[in-house]
């Protein structure tokens, strides 16, 4: 479990109702008077994330987590306006990870767990970079960032080898958050790429060559924490792009009847990539989306995703919200259009999941 805290004295500033932390079911946290409010090391008020399905469920290990869901979604609204100054302190990885979220069934959550986890990175304190490869564009949608025909993109990165850092545009709404967009010439790419030299790694010699990718010796302080590969719904040539770019994998698995019809075949070309192409990729997370708590089929297919998978699988799942599914349509992703909604508050879990996992791995 992660816990993590804002400021008391900014929620009544702010004008949150005062019995939404402050209420008597709240525990009596380790917070320390010692701290200045207001900044960014003031843990006041503690409290855990959980997904609303796990909230729903009170899952057995539930004893240690008293603040309401109210509370929480409070308290994270506040780390959302406020920022880089009200992060939670969260280890940056030694060197930059490259993940590559990939399924080749279409609408399985790729894109919006791309963005949603991407921002909450961001939010945390990393320094992340978002790479659309999907010639559709959704994740440049939900990003806030322009893909037109003309904008520099992944396309010219790709085919034409104009250097990432050239490429890439700043998401508006979250700091620390670059994206490389995705236009419609992406969809010539799969064909272009046919006849050019090294055709499945243009996209690793683009990545490898940010002078932000690397160890910290390598790239310095200001290097990149992480990249994320959004891949369109298919096993061509730009998702073996970006398998042989990536060092692990985010599998989004959709809880629904034949989730994991496919799945095979995509971790036989994992293991195709692996033998022949990029040794090191890994796939390091599983991610559970779309999950109706009211269903008995969400539940049957996360323990039947959990059995095939086990350590892989994260915690924390995504519930099935309008919210996050209307956020793109105003250029955002839910952690900034409605960072207290149970999405928001799933993905900002998620995200520490993996943060946590890979500091470990
Ligand atoms: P993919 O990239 O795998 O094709 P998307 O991320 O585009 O999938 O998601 C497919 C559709 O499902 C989109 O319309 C998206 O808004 C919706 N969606 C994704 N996750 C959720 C969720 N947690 N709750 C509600 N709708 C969702
Ligand atoms: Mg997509």
């Amino acid at each position: 479990m992660t816990e993590f805290s804002t400021g008391g004295g900014s929620r009544a500033e702010r004008g949150y109702p005062q019995d939404v932390g402050g209420s008597p079911q709240e525990p009596p946290t380790p917070a320390p008077t010692d701290v200045p409010r207001e900044t960014s090391a003031a843990p006041i008020g503690g409290f855990a994330v959980r997904t609303a399905a796990e909230l729903a469920d009170e899952a057995p290990d539930f004893d240690h987590d008293h603040a309401t869901p109210l509370a929480r979604a409070a308290e994270h609204v506040v780390l959302a306006r406020h920022g880089a100054r009200l992060r939670p302190p969260l280890g940056r990885p030694a060197a930059t990870r490259v993940v590559v979220v990939a399924n080749q069934k279409g609408g399985v959550g790729k894109t919006t767990s791309t963005v949603n986890i991407a921002a909450a990175l961001a939010q945390l304190g990393q320094r992340v970079l978002v790479i659309d490869l999907d010639p559709q564009g959704n994740a440049s949608t939900a990003l806030g960032v322009e893909h037109h025909r003309g904008v520099p993109s992944t396309y010219d990165a790709l085919v034409d080898g104009v250097p990432l850092e050239e490429v890439a545009a700043p998401s508006p709404e979250v700091e620390d958050l670059l994206v490389v967009p995705a236009t419609i010439d992406l969809a010539g790419a799969e064909i272009e790429l046919v006849s050019v030299v090294a055709r499945e790694s243009r996209l690793h010699k683009a990545i490898a060559g940010h002078p932000r990718v690397g160890t910290a010796a390598e790239a310095g302080e200001d290097r990149l924490d992480y990249v994320l590969i959004d891949c369109p719904p298919s096993l061509g040539l730009l998702t073996l792009n970006a398998l042989v770019a990536g060092n692990e994998m985010m599998i989004p698995i959709q809880a629904e009847y034949y989730a994991l019809e496919g799945l095979g075949q995509l971790l036989e070309t994992v293991e195709m990539v692996k033998a022949h192409l990029n040794p090191a990729l890994v796939v390091s997370t599983i991610l559970v989306t779309m999950y109706d708590a009211r269903t008995r089929l969400a539940a049957g297919v996360a323990e039947e995703v959990r059995e095939h998978f086990g350590e892989q699988v994260l915690r924390t799942t995504i519930p099935r919200s309008v919210r996050v599914s209307e956020a793109p349509s105003y250029g955002q992703t839910v952690m900034t259009y409605d960072p207290g909604s149970p999405g928001a508050l799933s993905y900002l879990e998620a995200a520490r999941e993996i943060a946590t996992k890979g500091a470990s791995a």
